[in-house]
Parts: C-alpha cells; structure tokens; sequence
C-alpha cells in the first residue's frame, strides 16, 4: 500500500478542486428511491421493510448478509446420500397438502430429474402448494430423513436461495430471508453500474474492487473470499466517510475557543464529600483528566466511555458544576425526553443540596416553565431544546449523553416524517461555528465501551477516558434464560426477592413502535399480573405515556419503597437507579436488540446484592437465529464490550427492535478489532482530502444527517 502522503495530487497532478463526475454516473438518483420502486413491494412490504431499516433502493443494496450458507454439492435425484445437506434439481410432478396433527401443515412435493423421485416436505408453509403446480422446475437445498426431502430452502425457476454461498439477512417473523433475497436481487438489478464515490486512482491504490462490484459480490458473491473483499471495500467507504466528517470538525475547530475554568472550587468539594461512596479509580482518573481540559481556554472534546453501571453519571455531573461553580451554566443532553427527566431526577436533589438550581427543558415542559428553567445554572433536557434554547456564550459544560440515541421516541419523530430542522450548532459541528463567542467545553458519554487505543484511532483526536471498572462492591448479574411454559418459575423466584424486602422490575414485551400502544399493552400486562403472579404485591406502571409528574410521583414512591415491583415499558432502559431493585424478568427477550437487553439489565446489580435477570423468551422453534444469539450471549457475558462486538456480528434485528447506538455502530461493514489496518488506511486518506469538495462531500453529508438524531 502507498503512503497517504503520495495519494496528494492523483497520478501526480494538483487534485482538481472537483473531481470529475465518473462516465457511469447518472444512476445514483436511483438509490434514493424508495423501496416501492422495486417489483411486487407494495405499502404492506413497504412498511414490514421500514422497519428493517429499509426505506431506499440503497438501504436494500447496503443491508448486509450476516453470514452465508455452506456450499453444498448437487446431487441426481436416484444419489441423495441421506442425512447429508445437498442441492437437487428438477421438476414437480405432483403436489398435496397434509394435516396429520393441528399446527402442523406438510406440504410434499414429488420431484424428479430423470434419474429418479423424491418427495420433497415443507413445514408450514401451506400456501407454497399453489407455486409447486406439476411441471414447475425446482432447485432445493435440504437433507434426506425422514419425512423424505426436508427442503431447507428453494428456488422456482430461477433465483438464488439454494446457491452455494447464498446470504442469509437477519430474518424477522414476516419477512423470511427469501424475500429478502429476492427483493436484494432486484434492486442489484435496477441500481446496475452505480456511480462510486472513491476517486478512481485511489481504488487503484487501495487495491478497491468497484461499489457496484462489491454490492455484488456482497450478496451474490463466488466465495467467502470474495464476500470478505467486498465487506471490505464498503468498509473502506463508511471508515472514510466517517473519518472525512472527523477531519473537518476538527479543522473547524482549530481557531475556536473556551472559557478556562481554572482550578476545582469550593462546590465540587462539598459534592464531594456529599457523595455516600468514595470515587473509583476510574472515576478519579476521569475527574482529573477533566479538570486538566477546563483549565485550557480550548474547548474540551472528550469522551467518557463506561459500562452500563459504572458511574459516569456522577463524573458528568462534577464537570457540570465545575461550570455552575465558575460562574457559567452547565448542561447535560439527552436523546429522549425520558431519559431527560430522569437525569433530572438523579441530579436535581443533588444539586439542590449544593444550592445549585437545576431546570429541566422537554418539550412536555411548559413554555413558561422552560422559560424559568432557563434561569437555572444546569439545565438537563434534549439535545435539540438546548441547541435552540440555550445562550452559548455562558454555557462552559455540556454533557452529551448518547447512550440511547435512537429510542422509540425518534424513530417515532422520524417515521412521523417531521423533518429534521437544520441546526447550525451541529453534534458534529460539521457547521462552522462562529469563532467569535468561546464554546463550551464538552463531554461525550457512551455506554459502548471500547478499547481506549481502538477509540483513539477511530475518534482521532477526541480525548478518551475510561472507567474500565464497575464500584468494587458489584457483584456481576447473573443471567438465566427461559422458555415462556417455565415462566412460572421466573415469578416464583421474583416473589423470593420480594419477599426478602426486595424489589423488582419486569419489562413488558415490544410489540410494535408506537408508544400509545405500547402504553396500552403495559396496562393490561400490569392488570395481569396484579391479579395473577403478583396478586398482593405494590405493583407499579411505568411507560412512556405518562405524564412527567406522573412519572416523577412513580419513581420516587418505587425509589422510597412503597412499591415492589415496577411494571415497565423499556423506559426504564435508561437512568433508573434503585439498589435495592434485585431481580428483573424480561418478557418476549427475544424481541429485544442486544444493546438493549444490556441496558435493561443493568437496571439492576447497583448495589452490593446479587442480583437477577430472567431473561423469558417465545419457544424454541419460534426464535430465528439472531435471537438465540442474542440470548446467548447475554447469558454468558456481562461485558458490555464483549456484548458490542457481538452485536455487530448478528446486527440487523438488532437495529430493528433495539437500539441504535451512537457513533461506532453506526458503521455496518467495519469489524472494529479485524479492521484496524483499515481504520488507519481510512484515516490517512481522508486527512489527505479533507480539503477537497467533491462527490464524497454528500456522502459526508448523509452520513452524518442520518444520525442527527430528530427530536
Ligand atoms: P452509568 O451512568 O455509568 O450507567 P451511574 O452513574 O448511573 O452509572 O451509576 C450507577 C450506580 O452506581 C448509581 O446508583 C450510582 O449512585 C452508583 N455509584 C456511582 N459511583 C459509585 C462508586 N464509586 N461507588 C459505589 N457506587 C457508585
Ligand atoms: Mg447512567
């Protein structure tokens, strides 16, 4: 690979200051299109694939495979090996449905290929009958046992479901991998030769097959070889995105400035010793490394990274006051209005303490509240309430809380189709900033640590400091899985903690994004239970569709005791802090993405008990794949970094019905820890044309609009 350095001037020329528009380039309209666009997908697909995250041509071209099948041989009909996975082809002769018990359709097929018969069986799949009329040609993967030919997958006339290394997607319970397949299929088709946003001599030199080539190859590709070259190159595309919006953030901060804090004052002190626990390592460590960047009159850039748990909150809220103390204003973001107030109510009583006035700014507060709220020297509320509300020339912290960045509340807001406002004062500040007035210092707070080296590269220059370590009295949660027939028993162990003046949590299943259903579905559940495995247990409600003070009386009556168990909907995933809260069953697990089950769980394990998480999910036959990996793993690991990289490996569901993380897994094609070389090779290039406008601006663009987060 050449040096970035001789990628200056392509093929030794001063670069254009806009790179010509390649020949082949007229198509790229044709990805925005939506996925209506392609064949047979009408509103209901299009809506079952809005919630895969698929609403464009380019969104299908992008999803990517979480794996691909085994290559199998195909065999004539008269030599099928039994119990041995292989390929068959030939044409239906006859066709019959079967019921031999209830739940259970047979669909069987007689296949020949002029060497011999078969039968062939699909289970439940009833409606398939219709497409298997005799004459029909037939490609089938599947094994020889005994019910004749259990077919795996098929193809009629034509198609790829049974190829060798066919992608399998993440599937969801009504939209099968076939489907996806097909619809993949027809939007290669339809996109043809696409427009590439690389510079041509940088393909040369990076040794890049063509965007076209790799989206190819990506779902239809010979081998894994050439998968793997294919994921690499789309890697190389989002790492380079990525890293150019980087760049010129921080070339249009070089100029900026801060106000310089000085030294730690008499209110962080008395916070201190207010505090009934003395500061972890991690946390001194992180402390420090703050107090070192406020002194500075360079705005802070720095990201505190920390696992679900380890006290990140207490470290955000000591730069706040430090900025409260100094005679400024401080302010910590949220993503969602839940997660807002209850930030609010963690650091409020606190502060209060202090004799620090703190506001809360939500939507839900009422104007002439909010205007009061912002007198206040902290102010706690929404990413897009501060950035519009909030005077910057006497805000000198601001905390950024991105844990949860797209909630149920966004993708609400998105798929409502309000649009995004512009906002000069960008997250990424891909916006210039106005130089004159200083900015405030800011800290980034993630719950998807990685490792500090890895962050440093990725982020560039953004500072990192990590809490590596829970407080020492935690004891690790441990995590049992269930099937629902023994959900019974998950009770029977809650009761036990109850009864031990215990309390607990159950989470209520996910069933579909809108909040108000979502609310009414917890409402029966809670009746449920109140009158069934919880009857004579303080049983409280918790969703999204109460009122703030509702929410507030809830939490402090569950904080004080005076409830045992909190009903929820995944409200609670964020910022609910009670130690005494043991055990947690969670329903229908296996609707939840990974990220979120771990957020869910560490809602319990914050003091020194032991605690529980039950993890209660549908039958076995009912899970796909990515679920039982999911399950899993949250089994056999509490580690939230394990649990990130794990997550990037199955994504897709995950993206689906969990949450989108900030930053990081944002990318769909970089593997964190196997990419690095990438990462570097990404970095390079793009500190080489930062300086460039060109075709790789939009993508910039879009990259970085994508994941404002709509408020
Ligand atoms: P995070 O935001 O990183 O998930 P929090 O800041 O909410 O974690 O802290 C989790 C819990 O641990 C809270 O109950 C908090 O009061 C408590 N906690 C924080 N720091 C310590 C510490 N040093 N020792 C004991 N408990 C702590
Ligand atoms: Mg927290």
């Amino acid at each position: 690979m050449l040096p970035p350095a001789a990628l200056t001037g392509f093929a030794g020329e001063a670069a254009p200051s806009k790179w010509p528009r390649p020949r082949a380039a007229p198509r790229r309209e044709l990805l925005d299109l939506g996925v209506e666009m392609l064949p047979r997908v009408g509103p209901s697909l299009a809506r079952k694939l809005a919630r895969l995250g698929l609403r464009t041509v380019r969104d299908v071209l992008e999803h990517r495979p979480h794996r691909y099948e085994e290559p199998v041989p195909e065999r004539p009909i008269g030599d099928v090996p039994a119990e041995e996975e292989v390929a068959i082809a030939g044409v239906v002769r006859t066709v019959n449905v079967r019921r031999p018990r209830r739940r259970l359709a047979l669909v069987e097929a007689r296949v020949s290929d002029g060497t011999g018969e078969v039968k062939a069986t699909w289970f439940n799949q009833a409606w398939l009958a219709e497409k298997l009329q005799p004459g029909t040609r037939v490609r089938l993967r599947g094994s020889l046992g005994r019910y004749g030919f259990t077919v795996k997958s098929y193809d009629l006339d034509g198609g790829g479901a049974t190829a060798d290394f066919a992608p399998v997607y993440p599937a969801t319970e009504d939209l099968t991998p076939k489907r996806i397949r097909e619809l993949v299929a027809a939007a290669l088709d339809l996109a043809g030769e696409q427009w590439d946003p690389l510079p041509a001599a940088l393909r040369v030199d990076e040794q890049l097959p063509s965007r076209s080539d790799a989206l190819r190859a990506l779902h239809q590709p010979a081998g894994l070889e050439e998968a793997e070259t294919a994921r690499k190159r789309l890697a190389f595309d989002e790492l380079l995105v990525f890293q150019l919006g980087l760049a010129r953030r921080r070339a249009g901060r070089e100029a900026e400035t801060a106000s310089a804090l000085g030294e730690p004052g008499e209110v962080v002190a008395r916070y201190r010793a207010l505090l009934p626990f003395t500061l972890t390592d991690g946390q001194e460590r992180a402390i420090a490394e703050i107090d070192a960047d406020l002194a500075k009159p360079k705005p802070m850039e720095r990201l505190l990274q920390g696992d679900v748990g380890s006290g990140k909150t207490v470290v955000a809220l000591y730069a706040l006051l430090r900025a409260a103390e100094a005679g400024f204003r401080g302010a910590l973001m949220a993503p969602t209005e839940t997660l807002a107030e209850q930030h609010f109510l963690t650091v409020e009583p606190l502060c209060r303490q202090l004799g620090i006035p703190v506001g809360l700014l939500t939507s839900s507060v009422p104007a002439r509240e909010r205007a009061g709220a912002l007198e206040a020297r902290i102010l706690v509320g929404t990413h897009a309430l501060i950035q519009e509300d909030v005077d910057l020339s006497d805000l000198a912290v601001a905390v950024v809380d991105e844990q949860h960045r797209f909630g149920v509340e966004q993708r609400k807001a998105i798929s409502g189709g309000r649009s995004k406002r512009p906002r000069r004062q960008s997250r990424h500040g891909l916006q210039t900033a106005s130089q004159a007035t200083p900015q405030p210092h800011v800290l980034h707070m993630t719950a998807t640590p990685i490792p500090r080296t890895l962050a440093l590269t990725v982020y560039g220059d953004l500072a990192v400091s990590e809490i590596a370590k829970l407080p020492a009295n935690r004891k690790p949660i441990v995590t049992a899985w269930v099937t629902e027939e023994r959900s019974s028993e998950a009770y029977k162990r809650l009761r036990k903690h109850l009864d031990d003046r215990r309390q607990a949590y159950v989470v209520c299943p996910l069933i579909d994004e809108s909040e108000t259903s979502l609310a009414r579905a917890a409402e029966r559940e809670a009746e449920r239970l109140r009158n069934g495995e919880l009857r004579g247990y303080r049983v409280g409600l918790l969703h999204g569709r109460l009122r703030p003070a509702e929410r507030r009386d809830l939490m402090a009556q569950f904080k004080a005791r005076e409830l045992d168990v909190l009903v929820a909907t995944t409200v609670i995933e964020v910022g609910v802090d009670v130690p005494n809260a043991t055990i947690m069953i969670v329903q229908e697990a296996d609707r939840f993405g990974l990220a979120q089950l771990h957020q869910l769980r560490g809602r319990v394990g914050r003091g020194a008990e032991q605690s529980y998480c039950l993890l209660v999910s549908r039958l076995g036959e009912e899970l796909t794949d990515s679920a039982r990996e999911r399950l899993e793993a949250m089994v056999r690991t509490t580690d939230g970094f394990e649990l990130a990289e794990v997550d990037l490996d199955i994504r897709g569901e995950g993206q689906l019905l969990g949450t989108r993380q900030a930053g990081l897994s944002d990318l769909r094609f970089t593997r964190l820890r196997a990419d690095r070389d990438l990462i570097e090779r990404a970095r390079g290039t793009a500190e080489e044309l930062v300086g460039e406008a060109g075709p790789l601006d939009d993508e910039v663009e879009r990259f970085f609009a994508d994941r404002e987060p709509a408020a």
